[in-house]
């Protein structure tokens, strides 16, 4: 295996370090991806070997924050929503106008939908299977790398 960390950041690479969360070890490290835009918004969740288990270890947003390794209940949560395809991207539900802006004439001119950010990311099992059965069709593919 090359280490290619170093290619990140220099000009015209169009790479940028993304983290990965090994489910097995659950440990989280950083691997340059080809630039596909911010790092928080929905992309096919790539899955890579861990350096230290070499299990599987998957792309994850930028928002995610690691539980402590020895926190199993918190981590079978994270397995699960990574599983289901959503690694704590930002997931936006639609709202109604009303809701966002009131009386029609308040709104501003050419605004016809309105988007809100969905969450928290949940924090329970319970919590967590509702949450992807609800955001299901925001879901991401897994898509396996050969690095
Ligand atoms: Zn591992």
């Amino acid at each position: 295996m090359t280490e290619k960390a170093t290619l990140a950041g220099q000009p015209g690479k169009r790479e940028q370090l993304t983290k990965f969360a090994c489910l097995d070890c659950r440990r989280v490290f950083k691997r340059p991806v080809a630039h596909t835009g911010k790092r928080n918004w929905p992309r096919p969740v790539e899955v890579r070997r861990c350096p230290s288990c070499r299990g599987d270890a998957y792309l994850m947003s930028s928002d995610f924050k690691a539980p402590p390794r020895d926190d199993l209940k918190r981590w079978e949560v994270v397995s699960y929503l990574v599983r289901s395809g959503m690694p704590y991207f930002r997931i936006y539900e639609p709202v109604p106008l009303a809701v966002v802006h009131g009386h029609p004439k308040a709104r501003p001119k050419g605004v016809t939908a309105a988007l809100r950010e969905a969450g928290p990311y949940p924090e329970t099992m319970a919590e967590a299977i509702a949450f992807a059965a609800r955001y299901r069709s925001q879901a991401q593919p897994i898509v396996w790398s050969d690095d």
